[in-house]
């Protein structure tokens, strides 16, 4: 196997990798970074001939794996288009918001290459869409030559999934975003007990250390309280996510933080328009799970051992996974009333604001409300997932109470006075359960992918002290290795 990583920074950004595969070339995902503006937000497919590409797989349906598949898929005709049946209901609904974004930015930021691609070529996408249910593998055959192909679920969020290559005798696995711990709207990561050759790996929680008496539970309870005591003091709170997962994930928990009165009821809750819009695919896709395909469990699944999961205190009633709609109704979810939101100028009444980005990406809803709440002493900021240390949310973190802080777009600088905390609750696996993983597949090789420098470091020192037999590889950009 060929293996280049088209992204052109070692980061989690723009995530594209060409494998080629005897008679095949390959894509794994086409993704653009969410921090960067315009061309630079896209990994280098210069490097790709026009109508070279047999297939392209995407794992799931973040920007950062998918954001950048109309550019790529113009030049590659002949490309099919691989995903699960769930991904191919969101991936729609991703890429027509990106264009909008992308409208809305090409006027504030001057980007004039903006919009990257059209609406008519996100249905060209979907033109070519092959779908792949979980735990079906599908041959391809091409001049003479064999490739086998299995997608697995890898939790993280809808439709994830992680990928499985076999040609040649040989086995090629990729974990995409990959998360073993069961989340309230989702089930872990279901992979089969296998030995591999070669395994590709993401590697973002590579700087994420716990204690060894750290649980998930505990941390939700912590988040709960904290949000709880933030409103009962007539503030408002601002929990920044990802529209797509967790956003569903956070309102689900806030669903039951309710239920069991650890909540007080009566305050508003406003949630971001593309969340709102994933949560109906999500409820097509749970009306019909079975012709979705989304309860694939593996007879013998690799399973580290659980920190904990969510099965005791804090699980939903219902005995079935998912995120359904009758949640949103339940706690009156509204639209975010974004010409109401003014920099510097409290909410006075105290509100809890769902909204995106996860990362308080310059113009987005929650970077708007940040602005407006920051500089108030009732009020909390929380986060609960990854955040890049070079976007505003990964700024804010690093810096402490009444340290000013400016959000450039917004032309306003103000002192922190608000609680700004961070939660773990992350949609990606803890470094010991890839550990573990890459352990139970023995693999010859070991790539790196997704993840920040040091995050990849930690990888590449554990992994050559675990596996001393394999080869491990923490992969320049652009460059070719050979496997
Ligand atoms: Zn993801
Ligand atoms: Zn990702």
């Amino acid at each position: 196997m060929k293996f280049t990583d088209l992204n052109p920074k070692r980061e989690i950004g723009a995530h594209s990798l060409l494998i080629e595969l005897g008679e095949f070339r390959l894509l794994v995902d086409g993704g653009m970074s969410p921090k960067d503006v315009g061309l630079s937000s896209l990994p280098d497919y210069t490097r790709i001939p026009s109508d070279s590409i047999d297939l392209i797989l995407l794992t799931h349906c973040h920007l950062d794996h998918i954001g950048s598949l109309p550019c790529v898929h113009r030049s590659q005709p002949s490309a099919r288009v691989l995903m699960t049946p769930a991904s191919g209901e969101i991936l729609p609904v991703m890429l027509q918001n990106s264009y909008t974004v992308m409208l809305r930015q090409r006027d504030e930021k001057n980007v004039e290459e903006y919009p990257l691609f059209s609406r008519p070529e996100v249905d060209a996408v979907l033109g070519d869409f092959f779908p792949m249910h979980f735990g079906r593998m599908r041959e391809f055959v091409k001049n003479g030559d064999r490739l086998k192909i299995t997608f697995f679920p890898a939790g993280h969020v809808m439709g994830a999934a992680a990928v499985l290559l076999e040609h040649r005798n040989k086995k090629y696995f990729f974990t995409g975003d990959i998360l073993f711990r069961r989340q309230h709207t989702l089930n872990g990561a279901q992979i089969p007990s296998m030995k591999v050759d070669v395994l590709i790996t993401e590697t973002t929680r590579g700087l994420a250390e716990h204690s060894e008496n750290f649980l998930y539970e505990d941390e939700l309870a912590r988040l709960l309280e904290s949000v709880a005591k933030a409103i009962k003091g007539g503030g408002s709170c601002l929990l920044p996510v990802f529209a797509l997962g967790r956003m569903q994930e956070v309102i689900a928990l806030i669903y039951e933080g309710r239920k069991r009165g650890i909540l007080p009821s009566g305050f508003p809750i406003y949630c971001s328009g593309l969340g709102l819009a994933v949560v109906d695919v999500f409820e097509k896709i749970m009306r019909d799970r079975k012709k979705y395909g989304i309860d694939y469990a593996a007879q013998d699944p690799i399973a580290p051992p659980v920190r904990q999961d969510l099965r005791h205190k804090m699980a939903p009633s219902a005995d079935k996974w998912g995120f359904r709609k009758r949640i949103l109704s339940a706690l009156n979810v509204r639209p975010l009333p974004r010409n109401r939101i003014k920099a510097g100028v409290d909410i006075r009444r105290p509100s809890l604001f769902i909204v995106s980005s996860g990362m308080l990406v310059e113009n987005t809803p929650a970077y708007q409300v940040a602005a407006s709440l920051l500089p108030f002493s009732h009020n909390l900021i929380a986060f609960t997932g990854y955040c890049d240390p070079d976007t505003p949310g990964g700024h804010l973190l690093a810096l402490s109470p009444g340290d000013s802080f400016t959000f450039a777009a917004l032309e306003f600088v103000t002192a922190i006075g608000a609680h700004v905390e961070h939660y773990d609750a992350s949609g990606h696996a803890d470094r010991e359960d890839l550990l573990y993983m890459a352990r139970a597949m023995e693999p010859s090789s070991v790539v790196l992918s997704h993840g920040d420098d040091d995050a990849r470091h930690w990888f590449e020192n554990t992994l050559k002290l675990a596996l001393p037999q394999a080869r491990v590889v923490n992969p320049e950009p652009q460059r070719t290795y050979e496997f």
